[in-house]
């Protein structure tokens, strides 16, 4: 019912000046795939987000009235950039002359540099009012969104999608479900993958015979002659060899007793 759509993903607030006004979105970064909720108004009753949202939106319209204020841009009135552009290349609108051209070509360099520090005031601006609400508004886990006609889940770095609306709970126990499941899967394929290594285990029938003549029969801890196993001393798992010099002699409890203390 539902599906795991990444291992691994990112989510953070993206802000941005949506006409007068800072909105918000979460945008969630899965793989190749980029989601995103609907845009919000940014919650200004949080101090801190309050006083950048403002301070930020001075500066930016500082620099709207800076050009406003400009006595050449003021001559013209406010205008696009694309607008200048157009009046300055249509020959009709200047037969006034040099001068006429030159403030043009000023009016349009002004614009630009504006404009410029217009959009760095803005980016800056977004860029702290992201980190912000990272600090004082922090997303819930699991995150819970629509998309695309899809219903999704953030929690614990990873998406999940169903196709179904499903509550808190729902969410959080299935997902647990299937992490339970997918637990179990790798258990038996780690179970299944003991066989070659039961292989790798096996001992030459001349090395026991050495190791039990070097031993003279007994369990080196304890010295019992009874349920003798041999015992690989640095395991095979940990790289342990199947020669004598890593094979001893253990009795069945004494062998349990290490096996217990290595485990
Ligand atoms: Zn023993």
């Amino acid at each position: 019912m539902i599906h795991r759509v990444a291992d691994t993903s990112q989510i953070s607030y993206h802000c941005e000046l949506l006409g007068k006004e800072f909105v918000y979105s979460i945008t969630i970064v899965a793989g190749s795939k980029v989601l995103s909720t609907l845009q919000k108004p940014i919650p200004q009753d949080v101090d801190g987000i309050r006083d950048l949202v403002q301070g930020y939106w001075v500066v930016v319209q500082g620099y709207r009235e800076g050009y406003r204020a400009d006595p050449v841009a003021a001559a013209h009135g406010p205008m696009t950039e694309r607008e200048v552009r157009r009046m300055y290349w249509n020959r009709r609108h200047y037969e006034e002359g040099a001068a006429r051209q030159k403030a043009v070509e000023e009016l349009i360099r002004q614009q630009s540099v504006l404009s410029n520090k217009c959009f760095a005031a803005l980016q800056a601006a977004t860029k702290a009012i992201e980190k912000q609400m990272e600090f004082v508004v922090p997303i819930k886990t699991p995150f819970i969104f629509d998309c695309e006609g899809r219903h999704y889940s953030h929690h614990e770095n990873c998406l999940w999608s169903s196709t179904r609306r499903l509550t808190v709970e729902q969410w959080l126990g299935l997902i647990s479900q299937v992490v339970n499941r997918e637990s179990a899967k790798l258990a038996s394929l780690s179970g299944r993958n003991a066989a070659p290594l039961d292989r790798r285990t096996a001992i030459s029938t001349s090395v026991r015979t050495e190791v039990w003549r070097r031993d003279e029969g007994r369990c080196v801890r304890c010295g019992s002659r009874d349920r003798l196993e041999f015992d690989h001393i640095i395991p095979v798992a940990l790289g342990g060899s199947n020669t004598s010099r890593n094979i001893e002699l253990l009795c069945e409890t004494c062998n349990r007793l290490k096996s217990a203390s290595i485990g």
